[in-house]
């Protein structure tokens, strides 16, 4: 079992509280990513279950054990540190950067550097692990490097190389570990979009074939979206929600989540709920819309008060192409901006006060100082108390 549990784990820095009260387990095999944005704490948590970091107050289990007194090489971890130097060693060549950690675990002495294996936060902190013969670890190292492009570079120094390729390097030589956990942060950030996706795939096959629990930080949330098996979205140190991609798309626990994942971001308005005979409407500055029936019982109560509307831009449709939509849906507004992406259309609309992003049919014949009509899609319309921000639905 090698799950990771966080229990009510707290990390102070002075007055900084960095994680407040996390618990979080993953599972026995999960690719977990924490994601974030830039300060929310990711990083320190990471830190905290590679042992780099003692929690303030909480427990931290890696499969069965308690590892809060576990010094880093004793918790059986592999880490791929973030750029520019990745936590390399940069006098040693590509090759024996990678060969560093079976070598480390065969107890084989001769690599430089040896003694630092202990004292330095790299990939290679010492564990159970394979055992690779030296001839069955070059074979090794020159099949993955030939599959990311590194084989040219392996008697090069890390100073030698891009920073994409350092990055390689750092991940390549903490998969060839087997460690019972992976922690990674931010490894593909360096890469350039081509790579980067290359390196997409390559972590989540080997994650497939190893099955090695992963817990990968990132500030991306579409690296986070289509890597994650579950995403667990963090703000000022505070877990906001966990769950698959799926469901943090389509049920956002409250406002930041809404707004965070997913690209471009939901719409939100704030709005006043009004009843009108047997129909419940929203009103925002610039629009009035029709609530369907069922969403309009779950919101029961909130007549006479105010709401935040949100839609994804997929949920507000341009009226030409939807021909289907409720009249009472129907709302009218200033094109500020077109972007065309070749698929799609992204039309950014004034209405009264507020401004919204629609994702239109790529025939769209609207331009900036165009008036143009809209359809909400209201039965894919989300629901936020404004005081908590927390989901109404
Ligand atoms: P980024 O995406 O920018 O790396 P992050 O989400 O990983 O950010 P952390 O690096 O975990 O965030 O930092 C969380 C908070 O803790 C920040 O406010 C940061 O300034 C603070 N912090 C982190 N390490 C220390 C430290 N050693 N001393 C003081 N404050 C720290």
């Amino acid at each position: 079992m090698s799950r990771v549990m966080l229990r009510n784990v707290t990390r102070r820095y002075g007055d900084v509280l960095a994680v407040d009260d996390l618990s979080l387990e993953v599972r026995d095999g999960e690719f977990l990513v924490l994601v974030g944005p830039s300060g929310c704490g990711k990083t320190t948590v990471l830190r905290l279950i590679a042992g780099l970091e003692e929690p303030t107050s909480g427990e931290i289990y890696i499969g069965d054990r308690l590892v809060n007194k576990l010094r880093p090489w004793e918790r059986d971890v592999s880490m791929v540190f973030p750029g520019p130097d990745f936590a390399l060693y940069s006098h040693m060549s590509v090759y024996d950067n990678m060969a560093f950690g079976p070598r480390v675990r065969r107890k084989l002495p001769p690599v430089e550097g040896l003694q630092q294996a202990h004292h330095t936060p790299a990939g290679d902190m010492v564990g159970t692990d394979l055992q690779f013969s030296e001839g069955a670890l070059r074979r090794r190292l020159e099949q993955a490097a030939a599959r990311l492009g590194l084989d040219r570079y392996l008697n090069r120094r890390p100073p030698e190389l891009s920073a994409g390729h350092r990055q390689t390097v750092a991940l390549e030589r903490a998969m060839v570990r087997q460690p019972q956990v992976f922690l990674m942060d931010d490894p593909l950030s360096n890469l350039d979009a081509h790579l980067r996706v290359t390196a997409r795939m390559e972590l989540k096959k080997q994650h497939r074939q190893s099955g090695i629990t992963t817990i990968y930080v990132t500030h991306d949330q579409t690296e986070a979206m289509t890597l994650g098996e579950r995403v667990a979205v963090m703000k000022d140190g505070v877990l906001q929600q966990i769950g698959t991609p799926q469901a943090l798309y389509r049920y956002p626990a409250n406002t930041f989540v809404a707004g965070f994942i997913g690209s471009p971001p939901m719409n939100m308005f704030t709005v006043d709920v009004e009843a009108h005979e047997h129909e419940t409407f929203l009103r925002g500055s610039g629009f009035r819309v029709r609530m369907p029936l069922h969403i309009a019982r779950r919101l029961s109560g909130w007549e006479g008060r105010q709401i935040i509307l949100g839609l994804r831009p997929d949920a507000i449709r341009h009226a030409q192409y939807a021909p289907d939509a409720d009249p009472l849906t129907l709302v009218e507004g200033l094109v500020e901006l077109r972007e065309y992406t070749g698929s799609e259309v992204l039309l950014h609309l004034r209405v009264g006060d507020d401004t919204l992003i629609a994702r239109v049919d790529s025939r769209t014949w609207a331009w900036p100082g165009q008036t143009c009509t809209v359809a909400f899609d209201m039965e894919n319309m989300h629901a936020f108390d404004p005081r908590s921000e927390r989901s109404l639905l």
